[in-house]
């Protein structure tokens, strides 16, 4: 076959979706340019539009809640619970009397951690109300076994560079549906209708992931539970390190659960007299980065006009975000590197 030479080959890109739908037990996936791409495609897929309301964690990363403005809908936050530190079912039964009829829900797995997933997922079926998960953090985690992205119409996850697995930068979409996939994948590719000529009856994304990217994704998968392992063991460390410093509690572990440990994370008590600053300026002293836990949504600038619903007086997103420190968490990081970040952290409170 000789071609005009604008052809873009997909081998690696349909057998990438084919294998990450495989590991994850979905039936449909859209390879996509970014996690934060597939969100926007969930809710083009949902047809969200101007004027629909869209229920979103308030504890995550700015990328879960920008695709919903892109739409020109209204975010509505929701406040975290302690044990899984992320969407509170309570606190989204509330928001459904204010807000009866949104036009979907969208739930972050928070550092790898599941959550609430059946419960939620029972409230939006109750509600008759799609759910789309962000497990652009969790790729690999499980809930009674089953993983998370796929609880939900519409699950996302994100290869960028900083996750448990990484293409340098890409997404994926999977659902059930495989007509809305079909159609994500069409979208995606600049809405290019079946014609001899270059023919546009809907707007289009370039937001396909390339071949190149979805070879080097192939190989990450392979890696992926590997790297659960080497996570989960860097988390069961810290764990046993500061079990004897009681103002140091790990993220909890929820039952049934299974964490990918993306990230190791800790919160001090409200009293401790050491702060989550304390122990990222003495990391920070020797070159080694920590962060805080993300900046709740109904605290940004950007999105303080929105509404945001709780069920405790304090949110717990709040108190997340005032007492939390994300520990270094690299697999890339040595035993000996581990030992002496445990070591700088406990000598705080000597
Ligand atoms: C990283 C991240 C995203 C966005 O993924 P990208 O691939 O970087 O676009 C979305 N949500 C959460 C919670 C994330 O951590």
């Amino acid at each position: 076959m000789i071609l005009i030479g604008l052809h873009l080959f997909g081998e690696n890109v349909n057998k990438f979706e084919e294998e990450l739908a495989d590991y994850v037990g979905s039936e449909h996936a859209a390879a996509l340019s970014a996690g934060t791409a597939a969100i926007h495609m969930a809710f083009k897929a949902l047809a969200i539009k101007k004027g629909d309301i869209v229920f979103c964690s308030d504890l995550t990363f700015s990328a879960t809640v920008n695709p919903i403005i892109y739409e020109n809908a209204t975010p509505v936050f929701i406040d975290s619970e302690k044990d899984t530190w992320n969407m509170d079912p309570k606190a989204l039964e509330k928001a459904f009397e204010k807000y009866p009829c949104p036009k979907a829900v969208i739930v972050v797995h928070l550092y790898g951690t599941p959550a609430k997933i059946e419960e939620i997922k029972e409230i939006c079926d109750k509600h008759n109300v799609p759910l789309v998960e962000d497990a652009a953090e969790s790729v690999g985690a499980t809930y009674n076994n089953k993983q998370t992205g796929t609880f939900g119409k519409y699950g996302i996850y994100s290869f960028n560079g900083n996750k448990i697995i990484t293409t340098s930068g890409g997404g994926m979409l999977v659902s059930r549906d495989e007509e809305k996939i079909a159609k994500v994948r069409f979208w995606a590719t600049q809405a290019r209708e079946k014609a001899r000529h270059y023919e546009h009856k809907e707007i289009g994304y370039n937001y396909r992931m390339s071949n190149i990217v979805a070879g080097i994704g192939r190989g990450q998968l392979k890696v992926l539970d590997e790297r659960i392992e080497e996570k989960t063991k860097i988390y069961n460390t810290y764990k046993k390190e500061f079990e004897k410093i009681e103002d140091i509690r790990m993220q909890p572990i929820p039952k049934n659960t299974k964490p990918n440990h993306w990230l190791s994370v800790i919160t001090l008590k409200e009293n401790s007299k050491i702060k989550p600053i304390d122990i990222m300026e003495a990391l920070e002293k020797e070159n080694i980065e920590s962060r805080p836990v993300w900046k709740p949504m109904h605290l940004q600038p950007i999105f303080e006009k929105y509404d945001f619903i709780k069920v405790l007086d304090k949110p717990v997103s709040e108190k997340l975000f005032e007492s939390g420190v994300c520990l270094p968490s690299d697999t890339k990081m040595t035993n000996e590197e581990q030992e002496k970040v445990i070591e700088i952290i406990k000598d705080l409170w000597k």
